[in-house]
């Protein structure tokens, strides 16, 4: 990969890196798109990366479907797919991490311990790998999104990372991976996030700043859907991921709940107050 990648820079040639966990859908390639747009030649990484799932976490049966996974990004134009094994990311006596402390323990860091440190270890490596001039990554994972920004400011690594919105299916759902676990039933209730947050940018438009009340009208919504179980509803600051208690300045709405025995999760970024403009 890596000689790949030098070849196709020693043309000067610009590479674009997309990192995936395979299992893709239109989110990804929605990533895949804008880095074809934005690049001379595109690289796709698939990798189910064990250190980002807990021991009691869904690793073993992540959605895999690799054929199917590399047709796609073939339609799509993409020139490489780097898929290492296990074995080669982390070779026997692999005990060196890569940590972004204090944003890691944030949001979802705070239900999934140690998922952010398995997630910037791995996407340190694959940039070390790849060696890629833009890295695409979706805001569908925003606290993921501010924390690899923040490695890539503290590491000073050379790649310029990209943010791509949240593709949702027609009904509101954002598309992951992890729906395809979901029950016909469980399906219907997870649009209770994706109406959790539409609730809360009504609110704001209508003038609502206050974080706490905003919260409990997300909240609200969770009460009505019994069979789906609140993680987190949060209203934080979008680079530090620290709560905010006003939205004047903008922010990050973040939900994460378990539908059944999935755990699903959303956000919208709220903008600056027209009134802060002027
Ligand atoms: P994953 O395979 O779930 O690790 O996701 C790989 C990349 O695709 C991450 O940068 C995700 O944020 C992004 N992604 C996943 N779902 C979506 C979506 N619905 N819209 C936009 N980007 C997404």
């Amino acid at each position: 990969m890596r000689s790949a990648s030098r070849r196709v820079r020693g043309e000067g040639k610009r590479l674009a890196l997309v990192p995936t966990m395979g299992a893709l859908h239109e989110g990804h390639l929605s990533l895949v798109r804008a880095a074809r747009a934005a690049s001379d030649v595109v690289a796709a990484s698939i990798f189910v990366n064990p250190t980002q799932f807990g021991p009691n976490e869904d690793l073993a049966k992540y959605p895999r479907s690799f054929g199917r996974d590399c047709e796609m990004l073939e339609r799509e134009g993409v020139e490489f797919v780097f898929a290492p094994s296990v074995e080669e990311m982390y070779p026997a006596g692999a005990v060196t991490w890569v940590t972004v402390e204090e944003l890691s323990g944030k949001l979802d860091g705070r239900s999934r311990p140690g998922h952010f440190r398995g997630v910037t270890t791995v996407v340190a490596k694959l940039f070390h790998i790849v060696e890629p001039d833009k890295a695409f990554f979706g805001q569908k994972d925003a606290a993921q999104v501010a924390i690899i920004r923040r490695m890539v400011r503290d590491l000073d690594l050379p790649v310029e990372i990209v943010v791509c919105p949240i593709v949702r299916e027609a009904d509101g759902l954002a598309m992951s991976s992890r729906n395809a676990y979901l029950s016909l039933e469980d399906r219907k209730r997870a649009l209770v996030l994706h109406r959790s947050l539409e609730r809360v940018r009504h609110l704001v438009d209508e003038g609502e700043r206050d974080a706490l009340r905003l919260i409990a009208a997300g909240h609200e919504e969770f009460v009505r859907e019994i069979a789906v179980r609140l993680d987190y509803f949060e209203v934080v600051d979008s680079d530090t991921l620290d709560r905010v208690a006003d939205v004047s300045r903008g922010a990050l709405v973040a939900v994460a709940a378990y539908v059944g025995a999935t755990r699903l999760i959303d956000n919208i970024l709220l903008g600056p107050a027209k009134s802060d403009n002027h």
